[in-house]
């Protein structure tokens, strides 16, 4: 079984515990790779390194050639996506059939921001004073902490990693604990790439024993940090001690709005795909389906039909449409979900508990469930689940869909299905998440902003204002 160190300064280390851990495939439940389990003293090491390539060899390259070297990045992942799939497959339970093309896809943002890295300008203000000139210039952070979760690892990354070096910054990333491999070894891209050591270092290991002192760590200046709420929350805790930035991409409860004059099969997709994709393992996921009365029942019919038919098994065959649940811990967190609803009164309609049918292999799934009956207020319709598992909630009108949808502590995202441009228009204004779709669900791009309203979070991802999240802008006053 390969054992991975740290990769901190262009080469790899073992960890100051002398630990490492198992990662387990969620799928077949064995344990395929060792991950070293970092430390406080190994976060020391990385930061160092971070910082002693910021004030050096990164510090001082030309933004043209941080750009180049991003663009050799992109066609490096390139090359690579079919392999890189292949790992978040084996780690993750991702479905093959997807992930050839999301990998390829995530060479788009390090292309698009090294696009950007030489078009990062200041400007000449003109001011009250006299014979004086006042300019600013956008400097990078420094050394900022890069914190990703388990649920889409080289993506998540690729959305700080990219803006964050095509700004001058130089990074410490701490992956999740569940799904390290991909993450190192992305790393070796960077070498042949031609990144100078330094630039971008590892750090495995847990929340609390590696991530809580690289937030903590005085020379970072900055964390960007996808997951849960819960972790967000103490990080923006610990953040404010150090009077530190941060954006925190933090989780979801999305929902995905039907009326009856809407296109009913686009949305009975939409409405599959916005939950089930990824078996509900996604912060975007339209975890609350609100469906207009009038069409309540047969869409909910028809909803469980085409579930009901969906391929559950082996995420390697590309027949498979619901993978693996990621971890031990979130298989269980989802049955618990399961039980609370049926305590709360929702009536399970589909699924509503692990698959062990053909294919399954011992591993972690959960059939794709579907509860009717379900009131705004339960805890299936407020907390995140991250699994698969829908909440339908029928409403009567525009106002009262607008209730329901903005009812809630999260604003990642909403999906509305209508034919009315009008009723789209009202709808995408009154929503209170950072992403509204229509007629759609999921389109993201490296162009378009992304980010949470409300508990999802802070600060934006993707867009070209979003490498200003890795800048500061000093102001220059020269008399002359
Ligand atoms: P998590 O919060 O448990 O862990 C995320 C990362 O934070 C891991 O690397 C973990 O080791 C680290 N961590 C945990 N506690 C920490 C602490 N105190 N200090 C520093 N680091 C700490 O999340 P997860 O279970 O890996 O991921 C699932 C969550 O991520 C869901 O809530 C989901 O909605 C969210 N998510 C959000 C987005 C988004 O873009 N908004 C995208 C994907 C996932």
């Amino acid at each position: 079984m390969k054992r991975y160190g740290l990769y901190i300064n262009g080469s790899w280390s073992d960890p100051d515990t002398g630990i490492w851990f198992d990662t387990q495939n969620p799928y077949t439940g064995e344990a395929w790779a060792k991950i070293a389990q970092g430390n406080a003293a190994d976060v020391d090491r990385a930061v160092a390194a971070a910082k002693a390539a910021f004030e050096g060899v990164w510090g001082t390259m030309k933004p043209t050639e941080r750009g180049k070297l991003l663009v050799r990045l992109a066609e490096l992942i390139e090359r690579d996506a079919a392999r890189l799939g292949g790992l978040e497959v084996c780690d993750n339970g991702k479905l093959i059939a997807e992930m050839g093309a999301q990998t390829k896809y995530m060479a788009e943002w390090y292309r698009y921001y090294g696009g950007l890295a030489d078009k990062i300008e200041g400007a000449v203000i003109p001011t009250d004073k006299p014979n004086i000139l006042n300019f600013t210039r956008y400097e990078p952070l420094g050394v900022v902490a890069l914190i990703t979760p388990w649920n889409s690892p080289l993506l998540l990354l690729a959305w700080k990693l990219a803006a964050a070096l095509a700004a001058g910054n130089t990074t410490v990333i701490k992956p999740s604990e569940f799904t390290s491999v991909s993450t190192l070894e992305f790393m070796s891209l960077f070498a042949e790439a031609g990144f100078p050591p330094g630039v971008v270092n590892v750090v495995t290991g847990f929340g609390l024993e590696a991530g809580a002192p690289l937030v903590a760590h005085r020379d970072v200046e900055k964390v960007a940090f996808t997951g849960s709420d819960i972790a967000g929350q103490k990080i923006y805790e610990a953040a404010a001690r150090k009077i530190m930035p941060v954006t925190l991409e933090l989780g979801g409860k999305s929902p995905n709005i039907v009326f009856a004059n809407a296109n009913f099969e686009a949305a009975i997709m939409g409405a599959i795909s916005g939950i089930f994709a990824a078996s509900g393992q996604t912060c975007i996921a339209g975890s609350r389906l609100l469906v207009q009365r009038s069409i309540h029942d047969k869409f909910v019919a028809r909803l469980v039909e085409v579930a009901g038919a969906a391929k559950i098994g082996d995420p390697m065959s590309t027949e498979t449409n619901v993978g693996p649940i990621t971890t031990r811990p979130q298989f269980q967190k989802v049955l618990d979900y399961i039980d609370i609803a049926k305590d709360e009164g929702a009536t399970c309609v589909l699924g509503g508990k692990p698959y062990t049918g053909k294919g399954a292999q011992g591993g972690q799934f959960i059939e794709p469930t579907i509860f009717t009956g379900v009131t705004n207020d339960m805890r299936i319709a407020q907390e995140e689940v991250f699994g698969p598992i829908l909440s339908v909630i029928p409403f009567e009108d525009e106002a009262e869909a607008i209730e329901i949808g903005n009812d809630i502590d999260f604003g990642l995202a909403a999906g509305v299905w209508t034919s009315d441009i009008g009723c789209a228009l009202r709808m995408s204004e009154r929503l209170r998440a950072g992403t509204v779709w229509v007629n759609t669900y999921r389109a993201v791009s490296f162009t378009s902003p992304f980010g949470g309203y409300k508990r999802s979070g802070e600060g934006r991802e993707s867009g070209k204002d979003a490498i200003k999240e890795f800048l500061q802008v000093k102001s220059v006053w020269i008399a002359h």
